[in-house]
């Protein structure tokens, strides 16, 4: 697309301008034969008459009819946005808000952020135009803290609800309560309240007759009632309906095609390399179609694509014809749309996915799918107040969703990595998060929304007595509530303010006064993205050796800060000599050099702006404490106290809160060092428990700094 000029230019352009509009309106009519052939296509009128009659509606159909993509279509077609409202649709990842907006802009033809919006944590295109809004479930509660009655929404539609993630299960409680409210408040309302504009959520008199009611909110105005639509991709959906007074249920028939499966005989010693061979065994030994692949992380993801990659420069001829796509959460905004784009003619595309693929965003064209049979999943142990990330074996039925992606648009195959009598063992349903996670953040934005009672608070499960219990203990050695279990002023407000992990918003709120936010946010950014390095199997030692020049004795998170730093200088002064689209591809090569992930990276400079943008709102104050370290590392003790380890005889490690004996993981620049005592950030299980993101603290420190735990204790 140069600027030439020449003698006849006009005519040319005006031919191009032709062809791109040939090609424009080809595009739109084949989006369209594919919306139409579409299994929900078929069912639209029904269902958009079952909406209207019943205030709340479970949607049950298979992962590709078409829920997701077409039905706030519908609503929007048959008027459910009258005076200005807007259908929101929650989704429990942010990949899927995103490609799935952009996919609808398109289909009904208009620009991203008009009519079809998203909005997810630290990125928002939607405006005030927009009608049908795609966010996370947990953006949804954030909003819920500003406009308690979700009076901007006529419909909120919770799609894949049988995920069943925490925040999916807390908005159906809190979702509940707001349609009571809004039903209440129209039928018999006062009439439009102008003279009082507080619309303070919190009542506490409501407390006694909590029960079974989420009734937080006072009825002070008129609003519309609101529609509700719970979709699920599993086919059981008595547990939606109960919850939801016996809401009534429809079914939505999908397509699938048999699909082959296969197992392996033995158990697979090491799965990703098992995963590669069944790869390259499809592509060189079966028919067209493309692959999807179930890994369970971003580091796998990227360590299988370099493997595949390499073996393809290696050998040519196939390198010819096969194409890696990755999509996980964290992958930039640009590249996750690659997926859903066709394979070029001859080429056969290889989809390495997390579970996002299960049923969140379902890609065409497959026709083979790699099943490891493992998921990452988070674990809580309430007595001894730990969190950790595991790699654990699926459920039955997300094997069997991840199987039916085979099976879309013809027979497929599925090759499970795992023996047969492997898959009897496995348990049928995945257990719901909020029954597997660390409540302090649930807490803290129901405490937040006005929900004083959180024991008697109307989940759709509930969790344990000893998992609250153990969590408000947490909020409040965090300061984040009084003696009273209020939340408490300034500081729990802070906390529920920002869109963190309620230990990273207090480390920040604790850093302005220790003079560190500069560093903190920094740590904060780098802790959010996964994985920014990485070191491939045969490159340890090199990686290494690039990592030196950013290790620091004190541990990862000033390796962290480091780093950051080397990689914004490097990029403003390329992009000062060279321009920005050459300066892409210079830090590329630097972050290559350095063994450095630079999609993390971006994607932690992406986090980083959003933060400081809230910290700035907040008005705290952003100062460094310049080469002063100590200060800072003083305030990683002050802000992760309940994550300390202090040393035991051959290296090992005991975590002062938990009691539990770990090892310092093999990532961290302190795994040779072991020092005395260190505060870290995560817990890793594997055969063994590991922490990581660890940073080396005196022990004096937490008597001193977290009085309010280890003076008590000691
Ligand atoms: P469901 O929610 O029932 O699983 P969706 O509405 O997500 O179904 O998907 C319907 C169809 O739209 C699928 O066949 C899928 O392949 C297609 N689709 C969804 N998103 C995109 C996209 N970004 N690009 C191309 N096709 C897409
Ligand atoms: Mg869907």
């Amino acid at each position: 697309h140069g600027n030439h000029h020449y003698p006849n230019s006009s005519s040319k352009s005006s031919n191009a301008n032709r062809n791109r509009q040939n090609q424009f309106s080809d595009r739109r009519q084949k989006i369209l034969q594919q919306r139409k052939s579409l299994p929900i296509a078929s069912v639209e009128k029904r269902l958009v008459d079952e909406i209207r009659k019943n205030d709340i509606l479970i949607i049950v159909g298979e992962t590709g009819s078409g829920k997701t993509t077409q039905i706030p279509q519908f609503l929007l077609g048959a008027k459910f946005c009258h005076d200005g409202k807007v259908i929101g649709i929650t989704q429990p990842r942010r990949v899927a808000a995103v490609t799935v907006a952009k996919r609808v802009a398109e289909e009904c033809g208009v620009e991203l952020g008009q009519e079809v919006g998203y909005s997810v944590r630290f990125d928002d295109t939607s405006s005030s135009s927009t009608r049908i809004k795609y966010m996370t479930d947990g953006l949804l509660l954030r909003e819920a803290l500003l406009d308690p009655y979700l009076s901007k929404y006529s419909v909120i539609i919770v799609d894949e609800a049988h995920e069943r993630t925490v925040q999916t299960d807390v908005l159906m409680g809190l979702l509940k309560s707001v349609q009571l409210a809004r039903s209440n408040s129209a039928s018999h309302g006062q009439g439009l309240n102008f003279g009082n504009k507080s619309v303070n959520s919190v009542t506490s008199s409501e407390k006694e007759n909590s029960g079974q009611s989420n009734s937080f909110l006072k009825k002070e105005h008129q609003y519309a009632p609101l529609k509700l639509i719970i979709m699920s991709a599993s086919l059981d959906a008595r547990t939606f309906s109960e919850y939801f007074c016996g809401a009534k249920a429809v079914h939505v028939q999908g397509r699938q095609f048999p699909v082959d499966i296969f197992y392996t005989r033995h158990a697979e010693p090491d799965y990703l390399d098992a995963a590669l061979i069944t790869i390259f065994q499809i592509h060189l030994g079966e028919g067209p179609g493309d692959i999807l692949v179930f890994l369970t992380g971003q580091e796998e993801i990227e360590s299988i694509e370099r493997l595949i990659n390499e073996r393809l420069t290696k050998s040519p001829q196939e390198s010819q014809k096969l194409l890696v796509v990755p999509i996980f959460a964290a992958l930039p905004a640009e590249q996750q749309l690659r997926v859903f784009a066709p394979a070029p003619s001859g080429f056969r595309k290889v989809i390495l996915a997390t579970n996002i693929a299960e049923t969140s965003v379902t890609i065409p064209g497959i026709k083979y799918v790699i099943d490891p049979g493992l998921v990452k999943a988070r674990s809580y142990d309430p007595a001894k107040g730990m969190e950790s990330l595991n790699v654990v074996p699926t459920s039955k039925s997300q094997a069997l969703q991840r199987s039916g992606r085979a099976g879309r648009e013809g027979p497929g195959k599925c090759f499970r990595l795992y023996p047969e009598n492997e898959f009897g063992k496995l348990e049928d349903s995945t257990k719901p998060e909020i029954k597997r996670c660390n409540l302090s953040n649930v807490i803290l934005q129901l405490k937040a929304l006005g929900v004083d009672d959180i024991l008697g608070f109307d989940f759709i499960e509930k969790p344990s007595r000893a998992a609250i219990i153990k969590s408000l203990e947490q909020l409040f050695l965090l300061g984040a509530l009084t003696d009273e279990c209020r939340l408490s002023d300034p500081v729990g407000y802070q906390m529920a303010r920002l869109p963190l992990d309620p230990v990273y918003s207090k480390a920040l709120i604790l850093a302005s006064q220790f003079n560190c936010l500069e560093e903190m946010l920094i740590t904060v950014a780098m802790l959010s993205a996964e994985s920014i390095f990485y070191a491939p199997r045969d490159k340890l030692d090199e990686s290494r050796t690039a990592m030196k020049s950013f290790s620091s004795p004190e541990g990862d998170h000033i390796t962290m800060i480091k780093v950051y730093r080397a990689y914004s200088e490097f990029l403003e002064k390329k992009s000062i000599e060279m321009g920005k689209a050459k300066s892409e591809k210079a830090l590329r090569k630097w972050c290559k050099e350095n063994f450095i992930n630079s999609r993390s990276l971006r994607h932690a400079c992406d986090i980083h702006r959003q933060i400081l943008g809230h910290v700035q709102q907040m008005g705290l104050s952003l100062a460094s404490c310049g080469d002063d370290m100590l200060e800072y590392r003083r305030c990683l003790a002050a802000s992760f106290f309940l994550n300390a380890a202090v040393k035991q005889p051959e290296g090992m490690y005991r975590a002062l809160a938990s009691g539990q004996v770990v090892q310092i993981h093999p990532s961290s620049v302190l795994f040779r060092q072991k020092p005395e005592c260190v505060i870290f950030n995560e817990l890793v299980q594997t055969n063994n428990k590991y922490v990581r993101n660890l940073t080396r603290i005196d022990y004096l420190w937490l008597m001193e700094l977290a009085p309010q735990y280890y003076a008590v204790q000691n």
